[in-house]
């Protein structure tokens, strides 16, 4: 197994002005934690490129595209998208770009290879943003471009995603309300930011808001009470991945207690389901995670297992 490893410099350009948890740093830790580990010869590394217009109407209206193009802010500027934390600065439109692109490339790549995975190591995150919005440091929906895409370009009928970044995917929600083709499963502390989806009642919109302390185990029997039929009914023919490892125990932008094993546990939980029924397609991409050790630490064992090592491996990093 070869794992795809997206990803583009431009993407480090992207900054705040001052200092902010959702940094250029994040996939600095990322790639220092892979070359430490023993992954690096399963892993391809691959040029992400910009997305089309006409991939990113399928997720936004045209006029939040135009919005986000005109507040770039001229060289050496600062401009703010929505009430303080999403920022802009003049590289910002093509790292989003970039990190949208990301998907298509990683959805194209594993249609044509079954049993081929890929991951995107791209910022800014996407899934708070929606159709005509965008918050919470996201510009773009990534994972919601890649779905799209999957259905549209390639014909499917079914496509999940799991979303198990420790805030609700609301954008990502916002975006595939109306669409059954798409089955979102989102786990995340509530309340918290951004307090939506705890009243969310849908039969292809599966979230679990869980309380501030929830911890690994806690978290996996939510999952394989609330996900793990409702995945297997659907039977998905491409399953994504929102990985955000934000709810590690010590991140410091929320309160669950997760570790590394239970993002190789829920990992694991995807890639078994993509090889009984989607050829084994999986592709994830990076959402949040703020401490920049553990984000490394897990964002590895989230490759090892995308890359086939089994659980448990010792992958250092
Ligand atoms: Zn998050």
């Amino acid at each position: 197994m070869t794992l795809d490893y997206i990803s583009h410099e431009t993407c480090l350009l992207h900054r705040a002005p001052s200092a902010h948890p959702e940094c250029p740093e994040r996939l600095q830790a990322i790639e220092q934690a892979l070359a430490n580990s023993p992954l690096e010869s399963r892993v391809k590394r691959i040029q992400a490129q910009p997305v089309e217009r006409e991939a990113l109407l399928r997720v936004h209206d045209a006029a939040y595209l135009d919005q986000v193009a005109a507040a770039i802010p001229a060289p050496g500027g600062w401009s703010i998208l929505d009430t303080g934390d999403t920022y802009l600065c003049e590289h910002s439109l093509e790292a989003a770009r970039l990190a949208a692109g990301s998907m298509v490339m990683a959805v194209d790549r594993v249609m044509k290879a079954p049993g081929r995975r890929a991951f995107c190591a791209v910022r800014p995150p996407g899934h708070h943003a929606g159709r005509a919005f965008g918050m919470g440091f996201c510009l773009f929906n990534n994972v919601a471009v890649g779905a799209a895409h999957a259905l549209a370009a390639h014909g499917l009928s079914r496509v999940a995603i799991v979303d198990f970044d420790v805030h609700h995917g609301n954008g990502t929600e916002d975006i595939f309300r109306d669409e059954p083709r798409v089955l979102f499963c989102s786990s995340f502390q509530h309340p918290h930011y951004p307090g939506s989806g705890a009243d969310t009642r849908s039969d292809h919109i599966l979230n679990l808001p869980l309380h501030a302390g929830t911890d690994g185990q806690a978290l996996r029997a939510a999952v394989e009470a609330h996900w793990l039929p409702a995945l297997e009914a659907f039977r998905p023919q491409l399953l994504l991945i929102s990985a955000g490892f934000d709810g590690h125990a010590d991140d410091p932008l929320a309160n669950f207690r997760l570790r590394e094993v239970d993002y190789v546990w829920l990992t694991q939980m995807v890639v078994d389901l993509a090889d009984q029924y989607a050829e084994g397609r999986v592709v994830s991409t990076l959402e949040g995670g703020y401490d920049l050790p553990a984000l490394g630490r897990s964002a590895v064992a989230h490759l090892a297992v995308l890359a086939g090592y089994e659980p448990g491996a010792d992958v250092g990093g």
